[in-house]
């Protein structure tokens, strides 16, 4: 199995995990056990080209509205 491969920076990272536990609807069972998974949760681990894309969205975002990928991240 490959795993997608993160290729952004430390802070790029904290606010792409930031706005997935937002939208997570992961389930969990006993003792914290994860039963399913969202897909959010599901393209960070296994979709290089969703994770690519947000990338380039939040690059792209901040170079055409400079200001606008934090506003996005904080909605
Ligand atoms: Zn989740």
């Amino acid at each position: 199995m490959v795993y997608a491969n993160f290729k952004g920076n430390s802070s790029e990272g904290h606010a792409l995990v930031n706005a997935i536990s937002h939208h997570c609807t992961c389930t969990f069972g006993l003792f914290g056990v994860r039963v399913t998974t969202c897909p959010p949760h599901d393209a960070l681990i296994n979709d290089q080209l969703w994770l690519d894309s947000m990338l380039f969205e939040r690059w792209r975002l901040a170079h055409v509205a400079p200001g606008a990928a934090q506003r996005v991240i904080a909605a």
